[in-house]
């Protein structure tokens, strides 16, 4: 699919002709009648709407109405996204029509919002201060064997900016560092008064598929291309957009060729990354990646400390030891042991202690049980959030609707419900483990790339908690 402006509003003017004939003639007028078809693209459909209240509602109220007829129309599968449109919007999409709009919402730009377009004075630093974390500094990254190498190759590309690594891939689980450095590494850039850009790949995403909607393709190369430096978080992102696979690697190549620093993370091991373009891979692979492990005992002790220590706060050693010897997957975690205890602290007006840890500990694990979530009560969620009886998700069908509803069963009775593949497989009917595992790797892999499913999974969670 491309990137076709023209195309996705004939489109959308069809889905309206028929959205038309659906629904109420004051619904229609209030809320579908101000919005145009922006674009087609990533298996993406793009609809303008003239503010973000609209945007809300056709989200939340109208999204399968909405999402079955431009299918239809298309004859194909399409996600449908939301979004305001801008005072700035290109005169091609006025001339649609559609209302002006007031209050628009600043999408990202790299530029950070109040910053001038591409059209106006490029040197102008490339980010606001507000971007990068203050807490994530070079001086409050704790070194350890499970993270000097990313934190020397950090530090390396800082002394020598597109120089030595160039560029520089950091890999790791998550919330193990990534973030941290990349952030650190982009202090100490803009300290030198070098214009960097950070982004998520997903503002980055955003950013590009922005500029082709309103033709300023131009614009956003130049934007990025002006950069010192590129920090790109979570590449990751990436897997299943070819559009902005595309878009990427010519900000990439221009950016390397004229030796600007590029520093990449990444939650997956390159092997993942597979399903990049080859070309872009290989890309990455021509600097130098570095992953992050898990920290050893002395990593995580150092860290509870350093944590502690920024807080004010003076915690017996015995205490930081049973909160690090814990089994914890990721530094996130491991800090959110020590949050919960002080704040546990606050409100008990307690000390902390040993004997306050054990407390926690014990609550903690009672919560986490009373929240275990039954079998039964999964189905039901599922079954009432995509309006799909508890039998058919069972039975056989496998119309597009039915099979990500079983999909998204599957794998909320794994994360949700504790079961195992084989016992998944039973309840549902007797599908066989292989597909039960298919179905929740599926379910796990598309919700990076997905963010209607990563939302429909997130209000089937909540609806589970109530
Ligand atoms: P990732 O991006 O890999 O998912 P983050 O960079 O967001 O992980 O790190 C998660 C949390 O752990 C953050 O609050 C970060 O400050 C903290 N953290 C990670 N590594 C360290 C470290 N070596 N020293 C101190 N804090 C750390
Ligand atoms: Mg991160």
């Amino acid at each position: 699919m491309t990137a076709n402006t023209p195309g996705a509003r004939q489109i959308w003017c069809a889905v309206l002709g028929e959205l038309q004939l659906q629904v109420t003639r004051p619904s229609y007028e209030t809320w579908l009648k101000g919005t145009v078809g922006i674009a087609q693209l990533d298996g993406e459909f793009i609809v303008g709407t003239p503010n973000a209240f609209v945007a809300e509602m056709l989200e939340q109220r109208m999204y399968t109405l909405i999402s079955q007829t431009v299918e239809r129309v298309i004859k194909g599968p399409a996600d449908i996204r939301f979004q305001v449109i801008q005072d700035d919007e290109s005169d091609e999409i006025k001339e649609a029509g559609s209302p002006r709009t007031t209050g628009a919402q600043a999408s990202f730009s790299p530029g950070g919002p109040g910053l001038p377009q591409a059209d106006d004075d490029q040197r102008q630093p490339a980010q606001p201060p507000s971007r990068l974390n203050p807490k994530y500094t070079f001086d409050t990254f704790v070194v350890g064997k499970s993270n000097e190498l990313a934190h020397a190759a950090a530090l390396a590309v800082v002394e020598n900016p597109g120089a030595t690594y160039n560029p520089l891939v950091m890999y790791s689980d998550v919330g193990l560092g990534k973030t941290h450095l990349l952030h650190a590494i982009g202090e100490r850039m803009r300290a030198q008064g070098l214009r960097l850009i950070y982004a998520t790949t997903e503002e980055f995403t955003n950013d590009y598929i922005k500029a082709i909607r309103e033709g300023k393709t131009e614009e956003f190369r130049l934007r990025y291309r002006n950069a010192d430096v590129l920090l790109l978080d979570d590449i990751q992102f990436l897997i299943g957009k070819e559009q902005t696979q595309e878009g990427f690697f010519h900000t990439f190549n221009a950016l390397h060729m004229s030796n600007r620093q590029i520093v990449i993370t990444s939650d997956r091991p390159a092997s993942a990354l597979k399903t990049l373009e080859r070309r872009i891979t290989s890309r990455l692979a021509g600097g130098l990646v570095v992953d992050i492990q898990p920290p050893d005992l002395e990593t995580r002790l150092a860290i509870l400390r350093a944590k502690a220590e920024l807080m004010g706060l003076d915690v017996d050693p015995v205490v930081l030891e049973m909160l690090g010897t814990r089994a914890h997957r990721n530094i996130r975690e491991l800090e959110g042991s020590l949050n919960r205890l002080v704040a546990y602290a606050d409100l008990t007006r307690r000390p902390i202690n040993v004997d306050l840890v054990v407390q926690v500990a014990a609550d903690t694990r009672q919560q986490e049980e009373a929240h275990q979530v039954s079998e039964e009560a999964v189905l039901e969620g599922v079954s009432s959030y995509y309006k799909i009886d508890i039998e058919t998700l069972k039975g056989r069908k496998r119309d597009r609707k039915t099979a990500l509803a079983r999909q998204v069963a599957m794998y909320l009775l794994r994360e949700e419900a504790n079961m195992g593949a084989t016992a998944i497989g039973r309840l549902l009917g007797g599908k066989d483990h292989t597909t039960v595992l298919h179905g929740c790797r599926t379910v796990e892999n598309q919700q990076n790339v997905n963010d209607r499913l990563r939302m429909d999974i997130l209000k089937i969670r909540e609806s589970l908690a109530g």
